[in-house]
């Protein structure tokens, strides 16, 4: 009978911490033999099975991920936890030989290309994909598909009033891949004055701008608007619930452990 796959959550108690711990516990083949959040976390020592409301699990919520590592030899670490560290946790991880899964969004371009080159010189595999959900991947996929046929896009992103970084993760390479398909995006036709400062949104690659609304309520929506002569052509995403990343989140897991370089997108493992 095949091993299970050991799994660490890092940013354990934290909102997609909490339904990773869910999804990899119920599944065959997977097991969390360790959960690691910010070492001030005031549950630390407690059950991560009663934390995130589900059964005892006899794992510890712990606050030292490479203390936790060395204790608990996991095959992959997922990580959901914020921007300004995720690197930081993703470094340890690689360097004590456990491959990573990364949700964590707000990434760099150099924390990214690091980590590649680390990847790659370690032949250890890393994904690293800014939306985990199915449904997201295949909107940016129709998005760059719809780019060739339409020379104007924005996109509109909409996420919860927690989020830490903006704009997301999903809307950079979204921009990233329809401007593989086009290069340039028509600009305004005329120069028209912004009365309130950022108002036409930020300007990411092919000049496609893209606009962030936070609001409470809200998990992770966007709408993808493309225009030509007389129409126009909108994509649009909502993910009512973070159960929706975790198909994502169980393949990236499974996929991992063969891997011997880094990956970027779930499109590219599905
Ligand atoms: P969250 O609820 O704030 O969870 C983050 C968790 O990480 C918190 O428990 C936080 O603790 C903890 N943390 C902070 N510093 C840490 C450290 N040094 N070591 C370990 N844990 C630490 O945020 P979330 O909504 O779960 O989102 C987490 C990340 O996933 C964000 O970047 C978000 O954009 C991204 N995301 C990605 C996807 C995807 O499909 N890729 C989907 C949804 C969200 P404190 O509360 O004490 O700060």
């Amino acid at each position: 009978m095949p091993k299970d796959i050991k799994v660490l959550v890092c940013g354990a108690v934290g909102k997609m911490g909490q339904a990773v711990v869910r999804a990899v516990d119920a599944e065959a083949g997977f097991k969390v033999v360790a959960a690691v959040d910010r070492s001030g976390n005031l549950n630390i020592g407690k059950d991560i099975g009663l934390l995130c409301h589900i059964n005892e699990i006899g794992v510890r919520l712990s606050g030292d991920l490479k203390e936790t590592i060395s204790k608990s030899n996991p095959d992959v670490m997922v990580d959901f936890t914020m921007p300004e560290i995720v690197i930081v946790n993703a470094q340890t991880a690689l360097k004590a030989g456990v491959r990573v899964v990364i949700g964590t969004t707000g990434m760099t371009k150099d924390d990214i290309n690091e980590l590649s080159k680390f990847s790659k010189q370690n032949a250890i595999g890393a994904i690293i994909a800014p939306n985990f959900s199915i449904g997201a991947v295949l909107m940016m996929k129709f998005a760059k598909e719809s780019s060739k046929y339409f020379a104007y896009g924005e996109i509109i992103e909409l996420h919860h009033d927690k989020k830490l970084d903006a704009p997301s993760g999903t809307a950079l390479k979204t921009a990233e891949l329809m401007s593989q398909a086009r290069k340039e995006f028509g600009r305004d036709s005329i120069r028209g004055k912004e009365n309130l400062k950022g108002v036409r949104g930020g300007i990411a690659d092919g000049n496609l701008h893209i606009h962030s609304v936070r609001l409470p309520g809200l998990i992770a929506h966007q709408e993808t608007i493309l225009a030509g002569i007389g129409q126009t052509l909108t994509i649009r995403h909502d993910t009512y619930d973070r159960t929706a990343f975790m198909p994502g989140v169980l393949i990236a897991i499974k996929k991992v452990v063969e891997l011997d370089h880094l990956v970027y997108g779930l499109e590219n493992i599905i």
